[in-house]
């Protein structure tokens, strides 16, 4: 275009620093000194099996409590851990408290519960991912079948036949593998039937307009039948109302995550849910 333009004509350097990279920049290196200084938190979820409404498990999602800004939702800065690499030890801190956690709870005498940890693409490109795990796994002290990987639809799909493998060598470590924000993505179905894993999470986006909308009670339903058929075990994620609840028990789902039954909360609190639970 310079050239159409004539000799005497010249392009400008636009400057880039603009207030988005700006923020992205400054946020990336407050959490490089966040995970220095401790600021991570993680938060526990119930998963309960829909039928006995007992807590059968929780996902552990990560909170970072900002000195000045207060608690900070993963969405708002998972994404520059990610682009930065950041995400690799923070990923490893999440995991290391979670199963740190879980084992705490055993040895306390808890009826034993598998915790899930989210994986980003980031990490379950990782060429030492296993090796991490394993790692983690031995220091913790516990037992694989209590820990429970989430990857996403979309990651999983990302390199299907590297997916593939690195799940195989996962799940012979005895861990749980789930697949996350199941629907969103698009699943080739032949490689859903090599992946070797455990759980499919419908993801709430469906869940939110269950008994309202058509197309979304087809999807979950399908998703639902789906699952039976690969002989996979089915979780829906959001259900906050006692209708979408209805709806997946008629359907014949596994397990619900939702605030109907329990927002994610400090391990503490989390134990009280627990507690609560046990005895009703
Ligand atoms: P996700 O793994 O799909 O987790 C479920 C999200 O839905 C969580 O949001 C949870 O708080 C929220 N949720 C659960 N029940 C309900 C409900 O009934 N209604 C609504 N509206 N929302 C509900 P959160 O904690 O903000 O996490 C968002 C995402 O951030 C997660 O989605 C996950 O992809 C990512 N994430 C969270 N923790 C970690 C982590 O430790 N590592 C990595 N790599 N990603 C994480
Ligand atoms: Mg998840
Ligand atoms: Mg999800
Ligand atoms: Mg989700």
């Amino acid at each position: 275009r310079a050239k159409e333009q004539g000799r005497n004509s010249y392009q400008l350097y636009t400057p880039v620093m603009n207030d988005r990279a700006f923020e992205r920049l400054s946020m990336e290196n407050s959490l490089r000194r966040a995970l220095e200084r401790n600021e991570f938190e993680l938060y526990y979820q119930p998963k309960v099996n829909i039928k006995s409404q007992k807590i059968v498990g929780m996902e552990a999602l990560v909170r970072w409590r900002h000195p000045e800004k207060g608690l900070i939702l993963p969405g708002d800065f998972i994404p520059v851990a990610e682009d930065t690499g950041l995400i690799v030890p923070m990923g490893e801190w999440v995991l290391k408290t979670a199963c740190a956690q879980n084992k705490a709870w055993q040895n306390a005498g808890f009826p034993p519960m598998r915790v899930a940890v989210n994986l980003s693409a980031r990490q379950f490109q990782l060429q030492n991912l296993q090796e991490m795990v394993a790692g983690v796994l031995g220091e913790t002290g516990l037992d694989p079948c209590w820990l429970e990987l989430e990857i996403t639809e979309t990651i999983a799909m990302q390199n299907a036949e590297f997916t593939v493998k690195t799940l195989k060598e996962l799940k012979e470590m005895g861990i749980q593998l789930s697949i996350d924000d199941f629907g969103t993505g698009y699943s080739s179905l032949s490689y859903l039937k090599r992946f070797p894993i455990n759980k499919l999470k419908i993801d709430k986006s469906f869940v939110r307009e269950i008994n309202t909308d058509h197309d979304n009670a087809a999807i979950a339903s399908a998703v639902i039948v789906l699952g039976q058929s690969l002989k996979l075990g089915v979780i829906a994620e959001g259900v906050e109302t006692e209708e979408q609840l209805e709806f997946l028990k008629e359907h014949q789902c596994d397990e619900i995550q939702g605030y109907l039954f329990g927002r994610p909360v400090p391990a503490m609190e989390f134990e009280a849910m627990i507690l609560q639970n046990i005895i009703n």
